[in-house]
Order: structure tokens, then sequence, then C-alpha cells
């Protein structure tokens, strides 16, 4: 599968936020979210091809027992599923970070779904082909149904709450794993509107998760 880097650092977001963890991150993305921060991923996807032992050679050459899989899009990864199982036999925790718009029978302990609102539809020609992807219910549903899952958003303006609110309703979701992250890569801008963000999470009952990461290490691949 092709592999854009595998790095050693500490989960930047999310319920784990803090954990130290090994990342494995996949290259090519069926979306092409405008604010992409990994457009080396997805818009010109970068890397080699790596067996999976070799990745878990890489993996098993730190000492943690946290994994996240991440891209561009794990899930279409080729040998996904068989990366993720070799991980478990071998007692890691595994979280797969994915948009949700494609299922694959993973081993999995926490399912990191990060739907993507229409604030990430980029103009051009993947318009239309990001925005008819972009939310796929059933994939969530069954996402959500058979694993253990968080739901995060990437919330750029207030007014992104409205579609969140509607999503959160149609899939029935625990508001307790619904979180709300502030877009951006750039700490000055994630600091402003973490304070208007958290403000709308203690109205609305939903989590408020900072990008721990942006904030320690600046925009870095690697981090
Ligand atoms: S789904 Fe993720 S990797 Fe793919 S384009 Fe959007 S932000 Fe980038």
């Amino acid at each position: 599968m092709r592999i854009a880097e595998i790095f050693h650092s500490i989960q930047g977001e999310g319920s784990l936020v803090g954990v130290p963890s090994v990342f494995v991150r996949t290259s090519g993305c069926n979306l092409r979210c405008s604010w992409c921060d990994t457009p080396y991923t997805s818009w010109h996807p970068e890397g080699d091809d790596w067996t999976v032992p070799a990745i878990l050679a890489a993996v098993e050459a730190y000492p943690v027992r946290h994994v996240v899989v991440t891209g561009g899009e794990p899930m279409i990864a080729r040998q996904i599923v068989e990366l993720s199982q070799a991980l478990r036999e071998r007692g890691r925790h595994i979280t797969i970070e994915t948009a949700g718009t494609v299922f694959a029978p993973v081993a999995c302990d926490l399912m990191s779904i990060s739907p993507k609102l229409a604030n990430s539809t980029p103009a051009g020609e993947w318009s239309a082909r990001h925005e008819q992807l972009r939310i796929q219910p059933e994939v969530l549903r069954r996402l959500m149904h058979e694993y253990d899952y968080q739901l995060k958003f990437v919330i750029a303006q207030p007014d992104d709450l409205a579609e969140v609110r509607q999503l959160v309703q149609a899939l029935s979701a625990d508001p307790g794993k619904v979180i709300l992250m502030p877009e951006g890569i750039d700490p000055a801008v994630l600091r402003d509107r973490a304070v208007w963000l958290a403000e709308i999470c203690k109205q609305q009952g939903f989590r408020f998760s900072p990008r721990l990461h942006v904030d320690i290490y600046g925009n870095r691949r690697g981090t």
C-alpha cells in the first residue's frame, strides 16, 4: 500500500488527545477538501509502496501501543484490512482516521470519523465529485454501529453548526461522541476560532478538540 509517512508523535485531536502514538499515513484520497492539511496525500499524492511486513517493522521500531492509521483516506488503501488485523494480532490499540465515505471490515478500536462539511468543497473540477461523495449516510451508520467511534467535525465558522446538528440528528449520534475542532493550520487562527467554538460546545453539549500537534510543532509534516 502507498504510504506517505510513518512517524512517532502524540495524538493531537479527538478523545485520545495527548496519547503517544505511531502514525501510519496512507497516500491517496477519494475527496479533495479545499483546506486539506495533507495535500501530499490527496491533491498531490506522494509516497512509496510498502508491504504490510515493512509497515509493521516500522511501527514496531517505536515503543508505543497506540497506532493511528490515517491518510489520505486509509479505508481505500489496498491491504488496509490485512494491516489492521496484523496490528491487532500484535496487541496494538488501533485508531483509524476516516472521512467515513467507504466501508472496509477492518480491525479497529476507535473509528475516528470526520465527515466533511460543505466548508470543505473546493472550486474547480473536483467540486461536483467531492460534493456528491462527502456525506454517505449508510456508510456512516455502519461504521458507527460496528465500531466504537467519534464523530469529529472541522469547523471554520459558526454557520457550519447547522449542518453538524442536522447530520448528528439524522445519524442519531451520541452528542458525547461528537467533537468539534477549529479549522486552520496557523496556531493564531486556531486560538481565535477556539474561543467561539468552545462557547458553542458549552451550549450544545458537544466536545471541543484542540489541534495540539499544530500548537506544539506548527504545521509540519511528521508531527
Ligand atoms: S478527506 Fe482528509 S486527506 Fe482527503 S482531501 Fe479531505 S482533509 Fe485531505
